[in-house]
This record gives C-alpha cells, structure tokens and sequence, in this order.
C-alpha cells in the first residue's frame, strides 16, 4: 500500500513551483501524490494564502487527515513556512520524524433553515450575516431560547476562535486564545439609536451547551447574504439560523516551536516584509 500525499496550490506561479517541487521530493521517498484524496492520503498541503487553505478544507468536506500549510499568500496565519528550500526540507525531516504537533480548529456547524428546505454549513473562520445589495440587516439573536437584541446594521460575524484574528478582528472583536471553544458574535456597523438598539460590542458565548439563533426580521424582499469563510451566497425566506453544536474539526500541523500568541505578534505587530517574490528559491 503506497502513502499518499494530496497538494492543492493557487493560481501563483511561486505557487505551483512549490508544488512541483514538494511532488519531486515526497515522490523521492515513496509517497504517491494526488490531486484529490484518495484512501491512502495521510496528509493535505495547502500552496497559497489563508484564503487557500480555507476554500481548500471546504473543496475536500473538511476531511479527518491533517492539513500543513505553505504561505505564498499574504499574511499566511494558518502556514507553517515560507517558500523555501531549508523549510521545505525542514518540513518534510519534522514530518517524518513525527516532529510536531497537531492543532484541533473545531468548526462552527449552523443550519440554515428556510420554509421547505435547510442547508448545513461549516465554518473554520466565521459565518456572517449581511443585508442583500448593502441594505440594513435586522436580525433577531436568541441565546437558549431567550430574546437577546434585534440586531439592526450592516450584519453580525458569527467567529470561532480561530476566526477570531480575521475578520472578527478587523471588526473591532477581541482576538480569542485558539485553545478557547466559544462563540464570538461581532456587530459590523450596528445601529445604536432611538430607532434600533443594538450591541455595539462582542459578545463572547461558550460553545458547549449554549443555543444561539438568528431569525432575520425583513423590511423590504426577504433576502440576506450569508458569507461562510468569504464565500458569498444569497438566500430568500431564510427563517432561522440555528448553530449547532459539532464535534467536526479540521486539523492543522504545527511544527514543535508553534505558540499561538508568538504567532499574533509576528503577524500583526512586527514589522515585516511581505514581498514574497524576492524570496529567492534555488
Ligand atoms: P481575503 O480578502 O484575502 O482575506 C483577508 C485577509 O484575512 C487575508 O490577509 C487573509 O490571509 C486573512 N485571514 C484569513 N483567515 C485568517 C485568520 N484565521 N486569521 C488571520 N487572518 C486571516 O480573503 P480570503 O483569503 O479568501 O480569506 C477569507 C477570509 O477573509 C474570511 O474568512 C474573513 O475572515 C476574511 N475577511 C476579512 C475582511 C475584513 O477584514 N474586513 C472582510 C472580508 C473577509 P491571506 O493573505 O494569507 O489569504
Ligand atoms: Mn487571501
């Protein structure tokens, strides 16, 4: 039985380069190499940006098998290394040896329920729930069957702890230790008026044991947009949004000296050159 090993890259040529080369290698010492998980994939390489990564887990249902990241995209929170030939080489000793550790993302599970029909997503980062065509979204949140608030805004981002540094962060959310599973529901422009009175903060609620829903009240047609992991649907008559709770998870490699809070540092204060392209390969 041959071990196989599916990459995925995007479009970027630095990123096919990589590929290329991470077939030559694993090839090199008996892996086969796949496209598309096959029975014997014990590994997923993701060649690109977060965004990669994130489409990629959700091309392939978010399998069990480990996912290791290799950053050509921007900012590259997710990845593990750079496009070069010592990490690459690194990488695959550390892989071998069993040199590293296994990072759990558990995913936020929510029901889309609409009149006869009901859709089940899956989110690593964030669920958000917009307005059609940049209308106001008034949206009625319950927590264990309680009335919290109408939201009323440009939308509420339902973020897990790993979405906490993406767009649950640029919202003015608070960035959530990934060893923590709750539930962040940021407001993106709420309206706090006499008119509309909605929180204009976070709110943090624990995953296990808690119901949280949204019922979008309607003003004008009945649709709202709901944007899992940046990919945009539009839907009518959608009743209700029900999170539920899952045991789902997708797993990411980390290698030993990975620190959740070394990594925040580096990728949001130091400062850093992001030109990925100068990075020289030989
Ligand atoms: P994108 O527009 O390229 O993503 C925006 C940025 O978010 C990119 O720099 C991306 O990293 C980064 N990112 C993604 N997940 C992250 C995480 N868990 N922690 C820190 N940064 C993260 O779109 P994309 O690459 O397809 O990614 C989709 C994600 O974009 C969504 O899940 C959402 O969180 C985020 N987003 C953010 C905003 C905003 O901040 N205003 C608006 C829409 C969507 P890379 O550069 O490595 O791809
Ligand atoms: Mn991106």
């Amino acid at each position: 039985m041959s071990k196989n090993i599916t990459l995925r890259s995007n479009h970027l040529e630095i990123s096919n380069k990589i590929k290329k080369i991470l077939i030559d290698k694993f090839r090199s010492i008996g892996y086969s190499t796949s496209e598309n998980i096959t029975k014997d994939t014990e590994l997923v390489i993701s060649i690109g940006g977060d965004g990669s990564f994130l489409k990629t887990a959700r091309e392939l249902n978010f399998p069990e098998i480990p996912f290791f990241c290799v950053n050509t995209g921007h900012l590259g929170f997710f990845a593990e290394i750079l496009p070069d030939e010592k990490e690459i080489d690194f990488f695959i000793e550390s892989y071998l040896k069993g040199d590293y550790d296994i990072n759990e993302l558990p995913l936020l599970e929510a029901e889309i329920k609409m009149e006869n029909k009901s859709r089940v997503e899956y989110a690593i980062n964030e669920l958000v729930v917009r307005g059609n065509r940049s209308r106001t979204a008034h949206l009625n949140l319950f927590v264990n069957g309680n009335y919290m608030e109408t939201f009323s805004g440009d939308g509420l981002i339902l973020s897990t702890s790993t979405g906490s540094t993406a767009y649950n962060y640029s919202a003015g959310g608070s960035i959530v230790d990934n060893r923590l599973k709750i539930l962040q529901i940021t407001p993106i422009s709420p309206i706090s008026t006499n008119a509309f009175r909605s929180f204009t903060s976070s709110i943090i609620l624990p995953v296990d044991n808690t119901e949280i829903s949204i019922n979008p009240e309607y003003k004008s047609d009945k649709s709202i947009l709901i944007v899992v992991d940046g990919e945009e649907t539009k839907y009518t008559d959608v009743e209700k949004i029900q999170m539920r709770n899952t045991n789902k998870k997708v797993k990411l490699i980390r290698l030993s000296d990975y620190e959740f809070w070394d990594r925040v540092y580096m990728k949001f204060l130091k400062t850093y050159d992001y030109k990925l392209n100068e990075i020289k390969f030989k």
